[in-house]
């Protein structure tokens, strides 16, 4: 494994939720999860949104927002890709996580193929809020002034992905994936559409090494699998 990443010019790692898991931030699909609720999962579209906006809000801050989802810190194996790439390693990072772990490690080249919660924009004029503007209050507004004079007042949208709504970056993630000799699968079972097509798209020549709890279907055109934990995997290469 160690040597796979020292000879590869050109890695591509797509991290899914058991990335995070490993900082105390569940997988809200799995069993047992949050969207194992289907009503609670309907009311995180783009749909129930947009009919009542008033009413996500507080659904959708009792999901992602809670207290301690915004005090997670990277776990080693963020901190491990963060520092391939201050070693000069072309490495780019698809991730379906939302919680901006690897950014907060340290890593440049994050697509965020899902979105990040740390943000919210206003869908009438686009202005950008941050975290802090939109725990100020239950239901968050835009408050940008508008050239017919006052506030424009519209109720914010959060920067994830909803249901319904298109994967950001795929594009991207897709010639990322393309052009990479080295693809590093961690904590996904690659069971969510389209990004669980992504590894299909690398070359033939190109590695690759899936790091997840449970089996998935790319395991058997796989150099390797592991089926540990992630951080674990890590220490392991670091202490070799
Ligand atoms: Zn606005």
């Amino acid at each position: 494994m160690r040597s796979l990443i020292e000879a590869s010019k050109r890695l591509v790692v797509l991290t899914g939720a058991g990335m995070s898991t490993e900082s105390g931030i569940p997988d809200f699909r799995s069993a047992g999860g949050f969207f194992e609720d289907e009503t609670r999962a309907q009311r995180m579209s783009d749909s129930f949104y947009r009919a009542d906006p008033e009413g996500f809000w507080p659904e959708y801050k009792a999901v992602f927002l809670r207290p301690e989802f915004l005090a997670a810190k990277p776990n080693p194996g963020h901190l491990a890709l963060a520092e391939l790439e201050r070693m000069g390693k072309d490495i780019t990072i698809l991730t379906q996580n939302v919680d901006g772990l690897h950014a907060a490690a340290g890593s440049a080249h994050v697509l965020e193929l899902h979105g990040n919660i740390h943000a919210a924009f206003c869908p009438r004029c686009g202005a950008r809020y941050t975290l802090d503007e939109i725990l100020a209050n239950d239901v968050p507004h835009c408050h940008a002034y508008t050239l017919k004079g006052g506030d424009c007042q519209e109720i914010l949208q959060p920067d994830i992905v909803l249901f319904e709504q298109p994967v950001r970056h795929y594009q991207e993630a897709f010639y990322a994936v393309a052009r990479a000799d080295l693809l590093l699968i961690i904590g996904s079972s690659l069971t969510v559409e389209p990004v669980a097509s992504l590894p299909q798209y690398a070359s033939h020549a190109a590695k690759r090494v899936v790091i997840n709890l449970e089996p998935t279907d790319l395991d058997e055109r796989a150099d390797l699998c592991f089926y540990e934990r992630q951080a674990e995997v890590f220490a392991a290469i670091l202490a070799d």
